[in-house]
């Protein structure tokens, strides 16, 4: 098994974009982390006796939980499953969770990596966000992780958010470069309807921002990092050379994966699992649901991931997966595309450029096999 993922689903205040399933009843806690050791004796079987590379807590909040309840976890699973060659062992934080105490004692947890959700170096954008944070506390939250001890760390930021491209977003750029973190994401804002933009959008009080300041925006991303000396490596990621994040890279290249709590995910090589979104109903041992994955399936989710990915199509490794017809037909569809500098061909992996991976939603499109 490639990855271990643990779900938290709560957050003590819901950020204005987010349409991630969460739940703000804190009072859930126990009984769900009860419930998250259940579900681990359940699959304990899952899939099929291979070791934990990567161990990832995301959510909601997770850092909400103690360190404790993180290490139960952890411990647990390592008495279930080959987590003795571990590489990774990430956990999201809300930038004011972060005591000198609180790291410490997720550093003895087991934690090696943190990815902070700064969103923003701007407290009039957090302030539009909802964050429950300040520019300041997000960069005392990174320095003091530093002091703790961590050598991996990672930051969210957003862009795309009207009003606060330009400066404000270069100048959050520069704050995140110059605190020295290994790898940043950088996500672009999307209005979903179920979420306080989507609401306000739909009573004409919010509008997101046109195509083409998304893409001056995400350029901005693009140069400003490179520049840094960052690897653009992914759609939304970038990472110092040697810190690309080992846990997401399996999902885009199609590993296994257990994800453990409520709406988690799990795939093992041919059917994908989704654990029930709701705390009550998956503390009450509803089954999740599951979905088998047909070849054309696999292929379309294999071109999605690969293309958002700066290594992009290994044809070689569509031929063997998937065989030299799907291979003919994915050549004649990328033609064009290679022929406008859309794709490029490196050596018989299918990419597309970094700088352009803003548009590789159309050239994905292309290729899949309807
Ligand atoms: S962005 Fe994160 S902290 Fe904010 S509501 Fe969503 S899951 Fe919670």
């Amino acid at each position: 098994m490639a990855g271990l993922y643990f779900h938290i689903p709560f957050c003590k205040r819901v950020c204005a974009y987010c349409d991630f399933y969460k739940s703000a009843d804190l009072r859930r806690m126990d009984d769900l982390l009860a419930a998250m050791h259940r579900e681990l004796d359940d699959r304990r079987g899952y899939p099929g006796g291979e070791a934990v590379t990567t161990r990832y807590f995301g959510g909601g909040t997770p850092s909400l939980c103690t360190p404790e309840a993180i290490r139960g976890l952890l411990d647990h699973a390592a008495q279930l499953f080959d987590c003795s060659g571990a590489e990774e062992t990430t956990l999201e934080a809300n930038p004011d969770d972060l005591t000198a105490e609180y790291l410490g004692g997720l550093l003895e947890a087991g934690i090696d990596r943190l990815s902070i959700g700064v969103q923003s170096f701007d407290d009039d954008c957090l302030k539009l966000m909802n964050r429950r944070h300040t520019a300041a506390q997000a960069a005392e939250a990174v320095r003091a992780a530093q002091r703790a001890g961590f050598g991996n760390i990672t930051v969210d930021l957003i862009f795309g958010m009207p009003g606060f491209g330009g400066d404000t977003l270069r100048r959050s750029l520069d704050a995140a470069l110059s605190l020295g973190v290994q790898h940043i994401s950088a996500y672009h804002l999307t209005v979903e309807p179920d979420t306080a933009f989507g609401r306000r959008a739909a009573r004409g009080e919010f509008r997101a921002v046109d195509e083409q300041i998304s893409e001056t925006e995400f350029l901005t991303v693009h140069h400003t990092l490179t520049e840094a000396g960052f690897e653009h490596y992914e759609v939304s990621n970038f990472a110092l050379p040697g810190f690309r994040a080992r846990h997401n890279a399996a999902y885009w290249h199609g590993a296994k994966y257990l994800g453990i709590g409520p709406a988690a995910h799990s795939f093992d090589g041919e059917e994908r699992h989704w654990n029930v979104g709701s705390v009550e109903r998956y503390i009450a041992g509803d089954p999740a649901e599951r979905e088998l994955l047909t070849n054309r399936d696999r292929f379309n989710e294999y071109v999605m991931t690969a293309l958002r990915t700066a290594e992009g199509i290994d044809t070689r490794e569509v031929a063997a997966r998937f065989g030299t017809k799907r291979l003919e037909r994915m050549r004649e569809e990328a033609a064009p595309y290679l022929q406008s500098g859309a794709l490029r061909d490196a050596g018989g992996r299918l990419a597309v450029p970094p700088e352009r991976f803003l548009i590789s939603d159309a050239v994905i499109e292309a290729l899949f096999e309807t």
